[in-house]
């Protein structure tokens, strides 16, 4: 996987781009998101071009959660929240990116995600019957 000019992460790691970095290393680094959801919302990033993180080797997921990790104790100790929360889609930026942020008890994030769908709209028996016959 290669970096592409045109994706924000990508310049960030190549160092084109600023970003308030808060951990290094030759893979990974973790930053400041710029709009932050609260304060101490960091972004854990691979520093080569990955969309989705199931995409990754063990062994690279492995190293990316260990820097997750990381940063969540940074966080924890630092801002001293509840809770430090991890949340990975990346739909908005085609570039894996952990979002890791402290939470309170009691707040927006609590009991996230909230089902919109109520247990007679999914067949629990047919979904699972799909998804342990997949090789894993
Ligand atoms: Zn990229």
């Amino acid at each position: 996987m290669t970096q592409t000019d045109d994706c924000i992460l990508c310049r960030i790691a190549a160092g084109t781009l600023p970003a308030r970095k808060i951990y290094e290393d030759s893979e990974f680094l973790g930053l400041l998101d710029v709009t932050p959801c609260a304060e101490g919302h960091c972004l854990v990033v691979p520093k080569a071009h990955v969309v989705r993180f199931y995409d990754l080797d063990e062994a690279t997921l492995g190293r990316l959660f260990g820097v997750v990790r990381v940063v969540a104790q940074k966080i924890k100790q630092t801002l001293q929240p509840d809770f430090v929360c991890v949340f990975i889609r990346g739909g908005r930026i085609s570039h894996l990116h952990v979002a890791v942020f402290p939470s309170q008890q009691n707040d927006a994030l609590s009991g996230f995600p909230q089902s919109s769908l109520g247990e007679a709209a999914v067949d629990l028996d047919a979904v699972q019957a799909k998804l342990i016959l997949l090789e894993e």
